[in-house]
Parts: C-alpha cells; structure tokens; sequence
C-alpha cells in the first residue's frame, strides 16, 4: 500500500454534483483504501499519477487539511448559514489512516473553532466515526451517515474489499441513534445482490429500519466507462450477468421498475426516502 503525507492546494471544494443537498465538501484524503469496486472516485488517481486500476492501493493525506480550512471557511458569507459541508465525497473521511492522521477530526475542530453555522454531513463506511462523537455534540447541525449496501457481511466484504463489513456499520448506525443523533443511512449504490433478488433488497431496508435510522437515501450505480472497466478486472471471472445487473442502472425502464420497489419498501419501514427518489447522476457517466 502506498502512504504519504502531501500538501494540498486547497481543501474546501464547491460541488459540481447536481441534486445533491451539500454546497461544498471537504475531502482530507486522496484514495480510498476501503477500494470499493463500483467506487466512482477512482478517477481521483489522475491527480496523482495514479491509474484507476490502482484504486485502494494508495491513500496520501492531506496533512495542511485543517490550516487550509481554518483560512478558507472564513470566505464563506454568515460563518456558513444556510450552507452545508460534506466529509467527503471522493475518498472515506473514517478509513484506517484516520485513526493515524485525525484530519477529518481536526477539520471538524476547525468548523467548531470558527462558529460555523451551516450544516455537516459525514458519509462514511467506517465505525470509526463513533471516536468522534464527543466531536459531533458539538456540531449541533450534523448529519451522519453510513453506507449500508447489504445486510450481509459475505456481500460487503465481495463488493468492499477493504472496508468494515456491514454489520459493524449497522452496529454504528444504532449506536448513533440510541444517542440522539440525526442519522441517515446512504443505500448506494444499488448492488447486482439486491437488483436481481427481491427479498434481499428488502432485507437491506429491513436492517436499516431495525437500528432506528429513518433517512435513506438511495442510489443507482454510476455506471461509467471507466467504472465499468474497473468492474470487470476486479470481478474477473464472476458471472457476466452480475456486470449487466450493475450496467442495467442506465436502463430508464429497469430504473422506474426498481424505483417503485425502493418506494414501497420505504413506506413499508416507516423510512423517509432523501429527495424523495432513488438518486441517479448520468452527468457522472
Ligand atoms: S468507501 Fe467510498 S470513496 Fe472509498 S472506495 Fe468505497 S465508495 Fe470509494
């Protein structure tokens, strides 16, 4: 695995993303050493001299993270209000080397320092967030969010190598709202196990509803060239119709079939569908 410290040019970016409810995040990594199959952020390799083949090889941290925020969340007009923050969406702000570096903690002390008054959100794969609870009381706007793909740890561990298995996502999940905290649950993206079988796409919204999360948002793969591509090297060998369940996504008929199945199982859990449907970004393909 190939680790280093660099320094970044700048840490707080302005989205480009259309229907999403964040205006900038904050990435304190580049790579992802979870190495999730389907990752769309492989792309990020371009920056590094990296190729997307090496994706969940290399992690480099940001170290000069928290200092570049400190100056650059001083721009933002009325210490942010009406404005939100999301760690992170091109690497996992809670992956192994956090443990290490703290950077997503220390930015987060950053944003508590200045005042900021907009809203957080944390999107991770990892428990490790739950370290940085005495954090988040201090951040009365946070969302926090954990990717769940699967109810089962053999499909989590298949599809996100590196990452910790789906049951100690949901353990996380339950921990943060037994302790009031305003949770949601990123089902996404929507893997080939549950697209081609019916009972375990609702035993996905069953184990999400069963930890007292009641914000899913839910998407569909973006299936990409290059994601595509990568797909095929990491499952080589792997039955061809898991590679077409993933590549169906961009199949508006499929998509309107498997959206009113997301629709009814949320009604069926008692869960509140973010944006109100299954999210879908052809401007990422
Ligand atoms: S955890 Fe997120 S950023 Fe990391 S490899 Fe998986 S999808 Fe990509």
């Amino acid at each position: 695995m190939d680790a280093k410290e660099i320094q970044a040019k700048s840490i707080l970016t302005k989205t480009s993303l259309k229907n999403v409810d964040f205006d900038y995040s904050v990435n304190p990594y580049i790579g992802c050493r979870f190495g999730c199959v389907y990752c769309y952020a492989s792309f990020m390799g371009r920056f590094v001299g990296k190729k997307i083949r090496d994706w969940g090889e290399y992690v480099y941290a940001k170290v000069n993270a928290p200092e570049l925020l400190a100056k650059e969340i001083t721009k933002l007009p009325h210490r942010g209000k009406g404005k939100a923050i999301c760690f992170s969406i091109v690497t996992d702000p809670y992956q192994g080397i956090e443990a290490k570096y703290k950077l997503t903690r220390k930015c987060l002390e950053v944003l508590i320092d200045y005042g900021y008054l907009g809203d957080v959100h944390i999107l991770t794969k990892s428990d490790l967030l739950l370290r940085n609870i005495d954090i988040f009381r201090s951040l009365p706007n946070i969302q926090l969010g954990l990717t769940i793909t699967s109810s089962e740890d053999k499909i989590s561990r298949y599809f996100e190598k590196y990452a910790p298995p789906v049951s100690s996502r949901l353990k996380a999940l339950r921990t943060l709202n037994k302790q009031g905290f305003h949770t949601y649950a990123f089902l996404g993206p929507l893997l080939p196990n549950v697209l081609g079988d019916a009972q375990a796409l609702e035993g996905l919204f069953e184990a999400v509803a069963q930890t007292g999360n009641k914000t899913v948002f839910v998407e569909y793969l973006n299936a990409g060239r290059y994601i595509v591509e990568r797909l095929k090297t990491e499952l080589a060998g792997v039955d061809e119709t898991i590679i077409q369940l993933f590549q169906q996504s961009k199949n508006k008929e499929k998509r309107i079939e498997w959206d009113q199945r997301v629709k009814s199982l949320v009604k069926k859990y008692g869960l509140h569908l973010g944006y109100g449907e299954t999210l879908y970004h052809p401007e990422m393909n």
